[in-house]
């Protein structure tokens, strides 16, 4: 079983994700939890490029490109073999990470960009993606300038909350959407019995 975890700055996706680890690894299941972008040794350098201040200007292009090459090292090398074997894998952000910020929020064609991130994902999709949503404004406030992407605009930031609400909206089979200003206990107790139903 393949669940994601989306939102934006700030929504609490590590928080809820490592419950939801914990919560399955006490019931007896193997748990693989990982994150986009950067949890490969490639990822890692990719990361620091897309994401340091220092890398500077950075064509919109070459940055989806990037994204994209942190997901292929990631399917292949972390995700898939974990499946394989029969673990759960949680990740902490995907593919609709890439719709929404290289897509959405930078206003790359959604299409184009998805076709790049599917073909980088051989096509692998979620069982089921938790949104974590939350008003950009709330979210950020915690990071202000930390990365690249958090120094972006508000409105970019709201392109990037709409896409996640969006996508979600047109397959309610394969997403949760949280408000993720609720209590930390009772949204993971959601997430538990929507995850559990998976299982
Ligand atoms: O989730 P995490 O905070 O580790 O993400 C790191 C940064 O990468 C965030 O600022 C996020 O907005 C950005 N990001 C992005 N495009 C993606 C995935 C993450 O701009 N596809």
């Amino acid at each position: 079983v393949f669940v994601c975890f989306e939102g934006g700055e700030g929504s609490g996706k590590s928080t809820q994700s490592r419950l939801l680890r914990e919560h399955l690894e006490a019931a007896g299941h193997e748990v693989v939890l990982t994150f986009e972008p950067g949890d490969t040794a490639v990822g890692r350098e990719l990361r620091r490029i897309v994401l340091s201040p220092e890398t500077g200007e950075l064509s919109d292009r070459t940055e989806a490109l990037l994204y994209a090459a942190d997901k292929a090292e990631h399917v292949d090398t972390v995700v898939l073999p974990a499946l394989a074997r029969g673990a759960v894998v949680i990740t902490d952000r995907y593919v609709d990470s890439t719709l929404a910020y290289q897509g959405a929020g930078r206003t790359l064609p959604v299409a184009e960009v998805e076709d790049v991130a599917r073909w980088a994902t051989g096509d692998l999709r979620p069982h089921l993606t938790v949104v974590l949503d939350l008003e950009p404004s709330a979210g950020l406030g915690r990071f202000e300038g930390r990365d690249r992407i958090e120094g972006e605009s508000l409105e970019f930031h709201q392109r990037v909350r709409e896409a996640f609400t969006t996508m979600a909206a047109a397959d309610p089979d394969h997403y949760l959407v949280l408000d993720a200003r609720a209590p930390i206990e009772e949204i993971a107790a959601t997430i538990r019995d929507r995850v559990e139903a998976l299982l």
